[in-house]
């Protein structure tokens, strides 16, 4: 039997759909199909595809078909994303953003818009 490729203790038992990688049980989230590592790592949008960045408004780990790019290395999830971009039609786009990006709270979740 081969060894879990997370812990490389236990037998592995599983596949991870994501990544291929054949973990044992306890690294292994049956109802997600994926390895520990993977689901950790997880778009926290779609739950489909492993994120790339964590959005810089809401904090959620986003994968690249569930963000866009507000500048380069800046992401944010399409939901806070077109947010922005309805601010920005009223013209307080930028001003928005620097709030967004400029407060050591602006990940925080209890932001309200
Ligand atoms: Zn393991
Ligand atoms: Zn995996
Ligand atoms: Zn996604
Ligand atoms: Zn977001």
């Amino acid at each position: 039997m081969s060894l879990c490729e997370v812990c490389w203790a236990a037998g592995a038992e599983y596949e991870c759909r994501l990544c291929r990688r054949r973990v044992c049980p306890k690294h292994f989230r049956v109802d997600a199909g994926l390895c520990s590592v993977c689901h950790e790592n997880l778009c926290e949008v779609c739950g489909q595809r492993l994120a790339v960045d964590s959005c810089v408004v809401c904090g959620r780990l986003v994968c690249r078909q569930c963000s866009a790019e507000l500048q380069p290395g800046i992401r944010a999830c399409r939901e806070c994303y077109s947010r922005i971009r309805e601010h920005a039609r009223r013209g307080a786009g930028l001003r928005y953003l620097e709030r967004v990006i400029g407060s050591p709270r602006g990940r925080d979740k209890t932001y309200n818009g």
